[in-house]
């Protein structure tokens, strides 16, 4: 870890309640060995198939593009990633499954992947895990880039997610965890989830749902209009997004 990532964890660790990166730091310092449960937990996960069940709108894309949300709602195919995207991916996934076996073998995660539908069905996920306090846990990792941003104040749209599964699982607390895949370095912000919270996130749903039932997508981003920026192109829907004819495209396609 660099001087200017030392400096950020103890501004970060001095900001809040960081329980899970203290527990996460004395089971490092002790002598850490996975627990059956979570060894058969991981195996699991390993082979595990995609959440089954009614389409809905993703809680991982809450706060996102609105249009992008309605896309995917509606079953806009949306492009493959690239094998350097994917490889981005299954880096997450594993750095994922450490921090879930550790605290599954600790024993400050009692359930991990727990599958939800918050408002009415709108929205599905999966929280990445429960405590043994209650609150939801989710983990998220980035590159140094974008790593200095979350260690300073979580990003909207994760704080939406864990807000979405709260609602859902009953939960009112929740935990963001960030790695950064660079160094090792990692943050944490504990966020108190209130019924205001939950309203917002619902009505950003209820409003995604209802431009389904309208036939209407949601505008183009203005970042997105030029179709030569970062946004548009790391978009998995951008080759489908301008000029997007929904009546004339997608007739027939809106009860799927
Ligand atoms: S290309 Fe931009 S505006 Fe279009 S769906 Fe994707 S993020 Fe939204």
């Amino acid at each position: 870890m660099g001087f200017a990532d030392k400096i950020e964890a103890a501004q970060s660790h001095a900001r809040g309640d960081h329980r899970i990166a203290h527990l996460y730091e004395q089971w490092l310092s002790g002598s850490p060995k996975y627990t059956t449960q979570a060894k058969d937990f991981a195996y699991g996960e390993l082979g595990s198939a995609p959440m089954a069940g009614p389409r809905a709108l993703r809680a991982s894309e809450g706060g996102m593009c609105p249009r992008m949300r309605v896309m995917r709602l509606i079953g806009f195919r949306q492009a493959k990633p690239t094998p350097s995207l994917q490889n981005i991916f299954a880096t997450g996934s594993f750095l994922h499954l450490k921090w879930q076996m550790a605290g599954l073998s600790a024993g400050w995660l009692t359930e991990c992947e727990v599958p939800f539908y918050a408002f009415d069905g709108l929205v599905r996920g999966k929280a990445d895990a429960i405590t043994e306090w209650g609150a939801v846990v989710d983990f998220k990792t980035a590159g140094s880039y974008f790593y200095r941003s979350f260690a300073a104040a979580p990003k909207p749209a994760h704080v939406d997610q864990v807000i979405a599964a709260c609602s859902a699982l009953g939960r009112t607390k929740a935990h963001l965890i960030y790695e950064n895949k660079d160094n090792g370095a990692y943050t944490e912000h504990v966020i108190d989830v209130t019924d205001e919270m939950i309203e917002r996130v619902r009505t950003d749903a209820e409003v995604a749902a209802e431009a389904k039932a309208a036939k209407r997508l949601p505008p183009i981003l203005e970042d997105c209009a030029s179709g030569d920026s970062r946004q548009f192109k790391g978009c998995f829907f951008h080759e489908q997004c301008h000029g997007a004819d929904l009546t004339a495209t997608f007739e027939g396609m809106w009860d799927k």
